[in-house]
């Protein structure tokens, strides 16, 4: 049997960083009850499922029966937000538990969102409501299950308090579990404090964290820019392969290990468009979907001016070997986008490449003339490589210019079934997350129960489920999300 005395959590972050933690306790809930627990993941990190779900385990989860020796903290960080500099961040309403050693011998921080207010929350209340952190787990799932880096929700559980928003609502803390929560906005943290021993001690752990190779470089730290250009570049075409929409590309929201985080206002296109924007704040579409590749790169470039004291002593030579490294992201992400489209047209490495080149050219913006439905485009044109082109002809204004494509594509003898196991069936559509949100808010948790199995298993066809496969219905209009939440 576990208590929580056993449950061990490194010190590592705090120890090597002292200056970016602050020692901090989680608000006591009035009365936790666990929503949903990740028994996969639990396990993963060698912690009883049985065990998480007593009194003692979720006092865990909450940050408020800690182990002997545990000493949470605040993260500072800094960071760009809307492309204005923020010199103190930090986590407002966060926790970073420690780090846990997973069954696979890797270190994952274990972390809390909502457990109150910090000496970093400014303006906040430090707490979250039950809808939004959800949210956050029902996404960051579906992310994992899709194959996309991104950080993992352990546990939703409810504290039983009134968070105020528009209206009252029922507050949450989230566990979540990431290979680690350094941002771009940690290294502009330590930077703007001007002590290069501190940027150098970040740079340091972040190489021993994530990339490890890079400490025997000859310039261990460019070679760290490097390994973080090489992960975002993969991470964003991976985003924009699956038709995922950040919302909130702020610097402070780009991790170094490459791993997706902070899902406030993301959301999945259903008809493509490359403007497509969801959150509420993004007036000017800073964040849209088609601008994220160039959001990142303009973000990598902030990470790279953070590292400069670190590149060269001198400062011009630092710039030039920073420059020479961002130019790399382009080919790197372009890459990685289109070994992916590829793959997600069936067609394999021997097909000309020029012939796939024109017809992926040809793609998007005829997807986008006629507002089609991104996921189901994919899977209606598998069925199309077996021979049955009725549905990918349905989802075009004009079916005889679809018609034409898909013969030249066919022509290439595209593999169907190699489709369906790239190409996701069920994604979160967003009025089921909304549907799954207000019942969980309610006190019925079934519907996002059911949601979460069918979106962590995305590529396998549900007999009777068509409604998880389907956009959303016409009168559910514009969505809309919210940051903060
Ligand atoms: P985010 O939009 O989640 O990336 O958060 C940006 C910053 O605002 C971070 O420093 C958060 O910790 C802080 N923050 C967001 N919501 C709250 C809240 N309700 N209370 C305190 N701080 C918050
Ligand atoms: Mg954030
Ligand atoms: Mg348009």
């Amino acid at each position: 049997i576990t208590s929580a005395s056993t449950v061990t959590l490194g010190t590592r972050f705090a120890s090597d960083l002292p200056e970016m933690a602050v020692p901090w306790r989680a608000e006591d809930p009035p009365e936790s009850r666990l929503l949903v627990l990740n028994e996969p993941l639990a396990s993963e990190l060698a912690l009883q499922p049985a065990w998480l779900r007593t009194q003692h385990g979720v006092g865990l989860l909450t940050g408020t029966t800690l182990p002997a020796g545990v000493t949470p903290v605040a993260q500072a960080y800094a960071g760009h937000q809307f492309g204005g500099f923020a010199p103190r961040l930090g986590d407002g309403r966060a926790l970073l538990l420690g780090e846990r050693i997973g069954r696979d011998g890797r270190l994952r921080d274990l972390h809390l969102k909502g457990s109150g207010r910090t000496p970093f929350a400014r303006g906040g209340d430090g707490l979250a409501a039950v809808g939004p952190m959800l949210r956050e787990y029902l996404i960051s799932e579906a992310m994992h299950a899709l194959g996309i880096p991104t950080t993992r929700s352990l546990a939703v559980v409810a504290t039983g308090r009134e968070v105020y928003r528009e209206t009252p609502l029922p507050g949450a803390v989230l566990a979540r579990v990431a290979s680690s929560h350094l941002r771009v906005g940690s290294f502009q943290y330590a930077r703007a404090t001007g002590d290069v021993d501190l940027l150098r001690r970040l740079a340091d752990h972040a190489i021993a964290r994530h990339h490890p190779a890079a400490a025997a470089a000859d310039r261990p730290y460019l070679a760290l820019l490097q390994a973080v250009i090489a992960a975002q570049a993969s991470l964003v075409a991976q985003w924009m392969l699956t038709g995922f929409v950040h919302g909130v590309m702020n610097t402070d929201n780009m991790t170094i290990s490459g791993e997706t985080i902070d899902y406030g206002p993301c959301a999945f296109l259903e008809a493509f468009d490359p403007a497509t924007v969801f959150s509420s704040i993004d007036h000017a579409g800073r964040y849209a979907y088609g601008n994220q590749p160039l959001v990142a790169e303009w973000n990598l470039a902030r990470l790279a001016e953070a590292v400069l004291p670190l590149l060269h002593e001198d400062q011009a030579q630092a710039v030039g070997l920073a420059t020479e490294t961002l130019s790399g992201y382009r080919r790197q992400y372009s890459a990685v986008w289109s070994e992916g489209m590829r793959a997600k047209l069936g067609l394999t490495e021997d097909a000309d490449k020029t012939a796939v080149s024109t017809l992926v050219d040809e793609l998007l913006p005829r997807l986008h003339e006629s507002r089609v439905d991104y996921t189901s485009f994919f899977r209606a044109l598998a069925a199309a490589a077996r021979g049955d082109i009725g549905p990918v002809r349905g989802l075009f204004a004009d079916p005889e210019a679809a018609q034409d494509w898909v013969a030249r594509w066919r022509a290439l003898e595209p593999d169907g079934a190699a489709m369906d196991s790239v190409n996701p069936l069920y994604i979160p559509r967003n009025h089921l997350v909304e549907e799954a949100l207000a019942a969980a808010t309610d006190g019925d948790m079934a519907p996002f129960e059911h949601l979460l199995a069918v979106v962590t298993s995305p590529y396998e066809q549900r007999p009777g489920q068509e409604r998880f496969a389907a956009p959303a219905p016409p009168d559910f209009g514009a969505y809309r999300t919210f940051c903060g939440t």
